[in-house]
């Protein structure tokens, strides 16, 4: 009975508590203001990256957009539930130790080229005495905010800058199988679904590795919206190779330009994830939703988010998508279409007019 009514004294305690919180806001730099006096930094942050000349260079969704996003994914995504129940150390997630210990992790074969991105980010990060975690899982929600249609992530502060280097091998690579992808998504806590919505981060994206002779070659029409496109054009029977021909993890993609992944088309295709890929065709805003959710989770990888501080109003609202509606690119049809889910046909979209689409290099700034 005591104890009943010591629990409900302190709950009156901290309904009080609530009823008399301060509406005051933390004042920060230029006139802003914030939830929390520690979201103040990351004004100054986005002022720097966002700025002219900046990493995004005027708030662009570019190269280094790109890669920032890739980052928070090859950061966040090393730690292993089954090393860590075997007893090993499974790796920290999101702590910023792929720019810790950049020279051991950006050799890791899954992030190649990434030594770039850190290289540029990594200043910023101590110019601002943030952390290399926070900075990294920032610097993509900023980045994904500067493309059209872009999500407007979650971004959580505080993340301790001790890290240790992450095992090797827990970064999906695009020549992995399915099962094997999936088996991986699931040891870090994702479902298949999860890692479906995940990869609308491909609808921004470009790649420079996986065929270095065609730098910049995206995986969609449209690298600087996020939109459905990247669901669309990774269904259509592939008929070239954009580049050299066959790399490795690359496989036919449908347009002149554009490079296709091994494993975005076996996701694509394969019956445990074909049909919520198809799902995006029809409805944006369910990808970005269930993109956003991901990427949540994602960001908070080997962290306890009760200790993070919620600085989500920080990241810019972005504008809308080139294209609601997905399309197929002009000069393709329904029959190009490699419909694989068994449950629901196709959608019926209709093509662009005009000359056969090619896709362009993202231009490298
Ligand atoms: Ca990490
Ligand atoms: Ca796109």
């Amino acid at each position: 009975m005591q104890m009943v009514s010591k629990a409900l004294i302190s709950l009156l305690a901290l309904a009080a508590a609530v009823g008399a919180a301060p509406s005051k806001r933390a004042a920060c730099s230029n006139g802003r203001s914030a939830n929390d006096e520690r979201c103040c930094v990351w004004f100054d942050v986005l002022d720097d990256i966002n700025g002219d000349g900046g990493l995004f260079d005027g708030g662009e969704c570019g190269e280094e957009a790109h890669e920032s996003l890739r980052l928070t994914f090859h950061d966040a995504i090393s730690i292993s539930n089954e090393l860590i129940k075997e007893g090993k150390f499974g790796g920290g997630g999101a702590d910023g130790s792929i720019m810790a210990f950049a020279d051991i992790e950006t050799n890791f074969e899954a992030s190649v080229g990434l030594d770039e991105i850190v290289e540029e980010q990594r200043p910023i990060a101590i110019r601002h005495n943030v952390s290399f975690g926070d900075f990294i899982q920032f610097a993509g929600a900023v980045a994904v905010s500067n493309c059209a249609g872009g999500p407007r992530l979650n971004f959580l502060a505080g993340r301790s800058n001790d890290s240790q280097v992450s095992p090797d091998g827990l970064i999906p690579l695009p020549s992995d199988s399915v099962d094997k992808i999936l088996a991986r998504m699931a040891d870090a806590g994702f479902s298949p679904e999860e890692t479906v919505a995940l990869l609308a981060s491909h609808s921004v994206a470009a790649q420079d590795h996986v065929d270095p002779s065609i730098h910049g070659s995206p995986f969609d029409s449209t690298p600087s919206s996020f939109d459905a496109q990247f669901y669309v054009e990774t269904l259509l029977k592939g008929t070239l190779f954009p580049g050299n021909g066959s790399n490795p993890g690359e496989v036919e993609s449908p347009l002149a330009g554009e490079l296709r992944l091994q494993s975005d088309a076996a996701i694509a295709r394969d019956s445990r994830t074909a049909c919520e890929w198809q799902s995006f065709v029809t409805d944006q805003s369910s990808m970005v939703s269930k993109f956003t959710a991901a990427m949540a989770k994602m960001a908070v990888l080997g962290q306890d988010a009760n200790t993070l501080v919620d600085c989500s109003e920080v990241i810019p609202v972005p504008s809308k998508a080139l294209s609601q509606v997905a399309h197929l690119p002009a000069g393709k049809s329904l029959s190009d279409v490699e419909g694989s889910c068994q449950a629901t046909p196709f959608p019926t979209i209709s093509a662009d007019p005009g000359p056969a689409t090619t896709v362009a290099p993202v231009p490298p700034s």
